[in-house]
């Protein structure tokens, strides 16, 4: 395809989904854009509409073909209108989505990221295309996404993938089945990666992966088998975080996320002694009940993730920690439940993301319908869950009043343009209104003076260090 073949069209991203797809759509942003497209302000306006599916969400097809049939009404008005559908769910649900949804243009799947421009050409030209790779086959630079052009809104922040896919198998999970075994990215090419956002005024980096502490063990085990017997198969995520650390003009080191199986002595060690990482911990717990860990498939018990949580805490001071946890998997009993409330109780998280259970087609426990928890019981389990959290995070919180925080600030507060919303090194959001506004990227101390549940609110201290660059990175091949 000739560059600009694309040129003055312009482009709808919807993303469903998570942090990974988040990064996706701003590669595939990049892409549209070096191809000469401009982003749109609404549909009307959109030559082009991109959707970054997500199939590890609640409803995830639901919403796609709701979508998509609401797109079918604007392509009858307007036949030029191309419909682009990717991610996790179009890889799963590849001919299901043809035979639903006819009129979109292009389906991709999760590993093919960088065709997006390209075939969005050869359908212009042939007609409607559908293209899914397998992990396997892919090249480096093709599977990452972090390895292609980016249209990024943050300047002052990144995401960098680290690794795709996932070497596990928990039973309620179709990432392993959607994005293949684990990958990681060559070490070099990461601390390339981030010395070269650094330089572009990047000072804080978000390191992306299903499996994030297992990060190299794949490219060990490929140099062992390669035949270098002297290799040490093991993960390297704690040297990963020390590198990235160590690249200049990088304040600020987080990652999501750590299974907590793999959360080794050397990782919290790295956390504790290498001042730009942050003091955050996401270890996602899913329940408290080893009965239910167990027919997970999740590779610890209750009492090791509250041990190994201890020990996090003990090495680094003033740690926030957050978790995911499922309500109503299949076969929990209110014994079972009663576990997860104990466990949460004693782990006092800052925040959880609760989910309840929903079957994913293609997951070992989503045929078990005779094991399904009755949705009344779920809904009062989440419930009780919930104030249990919220608790915690709010006595969390509440601990922090008089404290001083620095924070970055993200800009204007969605609710109210006057305050300013700023993020902690624990990833908290502090709500201040400072005597004039503040450019994203700026570090400022503030004083915490109230808390919430989900947030602080503070005054304004003193601004300690001012964006060097413009907020927004122009579209560059990484
Ligand atoms: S660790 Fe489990 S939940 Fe996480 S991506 Fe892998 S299979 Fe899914």
């Amino acid at each position: 395809m000739e560059p600009g073949a694309s040129a003055g069209r312009r482009y709808l991203l919807k993303t469903f989904g998570c942090q990974m797809n988040e990064h996706d759509s701003e590669r595939i942003a990049g892409l549209l854009e070096a191809d000469g497209m401009e982003p749109a302000t609404d549909l009307d306006d959109a030559d082009v509409v991109v959707l970054n599916t997500c199939c590890i969400r609640e409803n995830a097809d639901n919403r796609l073909y709701g979508t998509l049939g609401h797109l079918k009404s604007a392509k009858d008005a307007r036949p030029g209108l191309e419909i682009v559908v990717g991610g996790c769910l179009a890889q799963k649900d590849r001919d299901l989505i043809r035979r639903r949804a006819p009129h979109v243009d292009v389906v991709l799947g999760t590993h093919n990221v960088h065709r997006a421009a390209d075939l969005l050409a050869e359908a212009r030209a042939t007609g409607p295309i559908t293209e899914i790779l397998e992990a396997s086959a892919i090249e480096d630079h093709e599977a990452f996404p972090s390895a292609l052009p980016v249209r990024r809104e943050q300047g002052h922040s990144a995401w960098v993938t680290i690794q795709i896919g996932c070497d596990n198998a928990c039973a309620f999970c179709i990432v392993p089945t959607v994005r293949g075994p684990e990958m990681s990215r060559p070490f070099e090419h990461l601390v390339d990666e981030v010395a070269r956002l650094a330089a572009n005024g990047v000072v804080e980096v978000t390191l992306l992966g299903q499996n994030v502490n297992s990060y190299g063990r794949d490219l060990a085990l490929a140099r062992r088998r390669a035949g270098d017997g002297r290799i040490r198969v093991r993960p390297m995520f704690a040297e990963l975080l020390r590198a990235v650390a160590a690249v200049e003009g990088i304040r600020r080191v987080r990652y999501t996320s750590p299974h907590p199986k793999d959360l080794s002595a050397e990782v919290v060690d790295a956390m504790a002694t290498t001042p730009a990482v942050c003091e955050h911990l996401h270890l996602p717990l899913q329940s408290g009940s080893d009965r239910v860990l167990a027919a997970m498939h999740r590779g610890y018990t209750a009492a090791r993730y509250l041990d190994r949580l201890a020990t996090a805490r003990s090495a680094i001071a003033d740690l926030a920690v957050t978790t995911d946890i499922i309500v109503g998997f299949p076969g929990e009993t209110d014994d079972d439940f009663e576990r997860t409330l104990e466990v949460a109780a004693e782990a006092g998280y800052d925040s959880a993301y609760t989910f309840v259970y929903s079957p994913r087609a293609g997951t070992e426990v989503a045929e078990r319908t005779d094991r399904f928890v009755a949705a009344e019981v779920v809904a009062e389990r989440f419930e009780r869950l919930r104030t249990v959290v919220e608790r915690s995070a709010l006595t969390r919180h509440r601990g922090r009043i008089g404290g001083v925080e620095e924070v970055v600030v993200e800009g204007p507060s969605r609710r109210d343009p006057l305050v300013t919303t700023g993020r902690t090194r624990q990833n908290k959001l502090v709500h201040f209104a400072p005597p004039a506004p503040l450019r994203p990227g700026t570090f400022a101390e503030v004083e915490v003076t109230g808390a919430g549940a989900h947030h602080l609110r503070g005054e304004l201290v003193t601004v300690t260090a001012t964006p060097l660059r413009r907020a927004r990175i122009p579209v560059t091949a990484g």
